[in-house]
């Protein structure tokens, strides 16, 4: 049997990312071994993200809460925050069930290699 239950901890590793000009620079802890979602919604389609979602606690903005701008839509669930000087999407806001709950741009992580992540479309569009 395969069941190894601590495959979720050892993959999960620690991440730099941030924006495009530097203000907006995060810390955030996933495993890049699970799929990264490419969601076809009028947001994501356009803004072409790719996104990979942690609980709040894996999440640390180290600099440019005050770089960051806020945009909600549709049911305003998620905020969808940008940087004001270069605006990259590096990371939004939620809240799940769990509570609240960031969803990484997963393009934005420092020293991650596009290709080698597994994408799995999300059909955001019909919801
Ligand atoms: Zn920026």
């Amino acid at each position: 049997m395969s069941e190894n239950p601590g495959a979720t901890e050892s993959g999960a590793k620690t991440y730099a990312g941030g924006c495009h000009c530097g203000k907006v620079r995060y810390q955030v802890t996933l495993d890049l071994s699970h799929p990264v979602i490419s969601c076809n919604c009028s947001m994501c389609g356009r803004a072409g993200t790719l996104l990979t979602f942690v609980p709040a606690g894996q999440f640390k903005l180290l600099s440019g809460e005050d770089s960051l701008t806020d945009y909600v839509f549709n049911h305003h669930v998620i905020h969808h925050l940008f940087c004001k000087v270069c605006g990259i999407k590096s990371f939004a806001r939620g809240s799940g069930k769990d509570g609240p709950t960031v969803a990484i741009n997963a393009r934005c992580l420092d020293d991650v290699d596009l290709g080698k992540l597994n994408v799995k479309p999300f059909d955001g569009k019909s919801r």
